[in-house]
């Protein structure tokens, strides 16, 4: 009998954060919580998938799957590589980008869990074989508001636990220096701004940070497909640029890197298409000189599947890892990160399901 998709559920997750500072904003709200989307599939012979969706669409993802997405999987045959193009395709009049391709980035990545799974063999194996065993993971701060005595002391906590990467969520030279003075010179600083300024505004602040030698500057202009803005910001400064998390198609990468805007990209996996549309990126961008560092901001099978992609390619770059402590964080046994770094499991799939258990303290 072949195997077929039985079920398609979603599990709505809002998890506490404590972020040792007042939360940050996101959305025009405190952040307090981790919003997560677990997506869980499970097929006619009883093998369990899980992906991700882009946790903060909350329960628009999980509409996206009620009204349109489910029907179409239902009955299919996992292992169809033209299943997802397919559904693609018919749902394409709802928008090439937001909650239906969130909704489909997790589809995506339970489908080549359950792959891996019925054919007993990593998803690493499926994209052609891990180049590494260990990936390193970067501490991705939370944002303090330029408050440098948060910055420095969320700084100093990031190296004592071991990390070798640090990423700030700040806008200002100031805050980048006092992260520059903690960590001493050797150590990447990453500098997200979250699309804060204008075309017009973005040069002074950016120029500013350059004593302190940041890593990339990520997202400074809004809005963040003017690659030509960003590609002028770029040369004018001299600062390495990276951007990507909301981008919403191959295509935006190919656009991005033909302008010259950026060193870096960083398509997010819960949003972009899941592996299949990631890996897909991150070959293209590698091939035209640009690593691929993916935004991975989440905790779940998504930032499982990133691993497995990022381990598969040449380039070693490093996983985001979100720099707060968390209520629940799935995979703490199974794919510890330790010292700033993780390894990548060689078991059949994403190599680890999240702990179901666990996970029920904390469902919407
Ligand atoms: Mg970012």
């Amino acid at each position: 009998m072949p195997v077929t998709i039985a079920a398609v559920e979603t599990i709505q997750l809002s998890i506490p954060l404590d972020t040792w500072a007042p939360p940050p904003m996101f959305a025009g709200k405190p952040r307090t919580h981790v919003e997560a989307i677990y997506v869980k599939v499970t097929c006619s012979d009883g093998t369990v998938g899980w992906g991700e969706s882009f946790g903060s669409s909350g329960g628009i993802v999980v509409a996206a799957f009620d009204k349109w997405v489910r029907q179409l999987a239902v009955g299919k045959d996992p292992t169809d590589q033209n299943l997802m193009p397919g559904i693609e395709r018919l749902l394409h009049g709802l928008g090439r980008a937001g909650p239906v391709m969130h909704a489909l980035s997790g589809l995506d990545i339970a489908l080549w869990d359950i792959r891996g799974k019925l054919e007993g063999v990593s998803v690493s194996k499926l994209l052609g074989g891990a180049k590494r065993k260990r990936v390193e993971t970067y501490a991705s701060l939370l944002q303090y508001a330029g408050n440098v005595e948060h910055v420095k002391r969320n700084t100093e906590r990031a190296l004592k636990l071991g990390y070798k990467h640090i990423k700030l969520h700040e806008r200002t030279a100031e805050a980048v220096a006092a992260s520059r003075e903690v960590a001493g010179p050797s150590i990447p600083i990453m500098v997200d701004t979250n699309c804060g300024w204008t075309p017009e505004q973005a040069e002074k602040p950016v120029a500013a940070m350059k004593p302190s030698n940041p890593f990339w500057v990520e997202e400074p202009i809004w809005p963040p497909e003017d690659f030509e803005s960003l590609a002028k910001l770029r040369k004018a400064t001299g600062v390495p640029l990276a951007m990507g998390e909301n981008a919403v198609s191959p295509s935006d990468f190919r656009k991005m890197i033909a302008a010259g805007a950026t060193d870096f990209v960083q398509p997010s996996i819960v949003k972009i298409g899941g592996i299949t549309q990631l890996f897909r990126i991150a070959t293209e961008s590698e091939k035209a000189g640009i690593p691929c560092v993916p935004h991975a901001f989440f905790f779940g099978p998504g930032y499982l599947a990133t691993l497995h992609c990022i381990a598969c390619k040449e380039r070693d770059v490093p996983l985001e890892r979100l720099f707060a402590d968390v209520a629940f964080v799935p995979y703490t046994k199974t794919v510890p990160d330790v010292n700033g770094a993780v390894e990548v499991p060689d078991r059949p799939g994403l190599g680890a399901d999240p702990e179901e258990d666990l996970m029920a303290k904390f469902r919407v």
